[in-house]
């Protein structure tokens, strides 16, 4: 089959297009023909060069979130069969610590990552564990269900699971315009959460109030925490969505959690070092919150919940496979409000444009 492999860490010239054998199904493994993966900066350009926290194992084949159609199962795999469309979890869970064997597998400390330690979707195949698979409802197509899948679930997970947001309460969600927040003010939305987006350009602000938030702020015209305390009739939000541990952001974060409230911290893309005000935290008597992977039950509703059209992933362009190199360049320069997919199932030569979902 064709595939990207990454065989030595350092700039999009790495990611090279071979022949490498087709993968088998272990006993517990399903194979796709993989219809398309999306881009992440994490994992797709981290990785790619060498920066990602958690390492990563070469020769790799980049891809964390691939979905397409089952073309071979393993011997012990009973919930698909040949032919069915799914969508893949990224973290795989080990199955053996404390946290997995109660049923977190979301929560296990010993994951690996599609994509990242073993072989991802910027190939015409994948293998991966049939445990991580879902299937796509019929009214999603391929290209949704992949980006519904990495950060719908995720937003689900966060949010839901973690950080127990309640109907009623008013949620205060950073990076709302990115991949990930985007989903988190729509799964917010959705709950019955009043929503606050954050974000750091007009531009982006106006796009996270399309998804549905209540109120933006653009925290480089104005004092954050200021306009958050004037939304909130001086209370602040009960809950607080941080995914990038920047410095300079995530103490303005701590600050806006109301009295009682939580903080969810999902990410440190943004540095990771952060300054803790411990007496705003005990006296305000807030939890902060870790969060990170997902369980397969948060992929179902969220690939559920957009079939219904009640969340919709928003794309920017999808390229084929041969373009890899050029989708990640694009990524890493235009910072698109969008997803930027790969579709190794498509037998085209030119940048396929799409319009963004609505
Ligand atoms: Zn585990």
């Amino acid at each position: 089959m064709k595939a990207v492999v990454l065989r030595s860490f350092g700039g999009s010239e790495r990611l090279l297009l071979e022949n490498v054998p087709d993968p088998e199904p272990a006993f517990d493994e399903i194979v796709l023909k993989v219809a398309t993966v999306s881009i992440n900066r994490s994992f797709d350009l981290s990785v790619r060069k060498g920066t990602y926290s958690r390492g990563a194992v070469l020769p790799l084949v980049p891809g964390a979130d691939p979905s397409g159609t089952v073309c071979a199962v393993g011997k012990s795999v009973t919930a698909f069969k040949v032919g069915d469309r799914v969508a893949v979890m990224s973290t795989i869970a080990c199955g053996r610590c404390q946290e997995c064997r109660r049923g977190a597998a979301a929560s296990c400390g010993f994951s690996r990552t599609i994509g990242v330690h073993r072989w991802g979707g910027y190939a015409e195949y994948v293998a991966v564990p049939a445990r991580n698979a879902a299937l796509i409802p019929e009214a999603l197509s391929f290209d949704h269900a992949t980006v519904i899948a990495r950060h719908g679930a995720a937003a689900y997970n966060f949010l839901i699971d973690r950080g127990k947001l309640q109907a009623g309460e008013t949620a205060l969600v950073f990076g709302a315009s990115g991949a990930l927040g985007g989903f988190a003010v729509q799964v917010a939305k959705l709950s019955g959460a009043t929503v606050m987006a954050v974000a750091g350009t007009d531009t982006r602000a106006a796009f996270a109030r399309q998804l549905g938030a209540d109120a933006t702020i653009n925290y480089r015209t104005g004092d954050l925490v200021e306009q958050v305390m004037a939304l909130t009739n001086g209370r602040g939000a009960d809950l607080v969505f941080e995914s990038s541990g920047d410095p300079e952001l995530w103490p303005l974060a701590l600050q806006c959690v109301a009295q009682a409230g939580r903080l969810v911290s999902c990410g440190a893309h943004g540095g990771g070092n952060v300054q803790l005000d411990l007496k705003k935290l005990y006296v305000g008597r807030i939890q902060i919150i870790g969060a990170a992977g997902v369980n397969v039950s948060d992929l179902d509703r969220a690939l559920a919940t957009g079939a219904r059209g009640d969340i919709r992933a928003t794309i920017d362009r999808v390229y084929p496979l041969e373009c890899a190199a050029e989708a990640q360049d694009y990524v890493e320069r235009e910072r698109p409000l969008g997803k930027v997919l790969i579709a190794p199932g498509w037998n085209f030569k030119n940048v396929r444009q799409e319009r963004p979902a609505s």
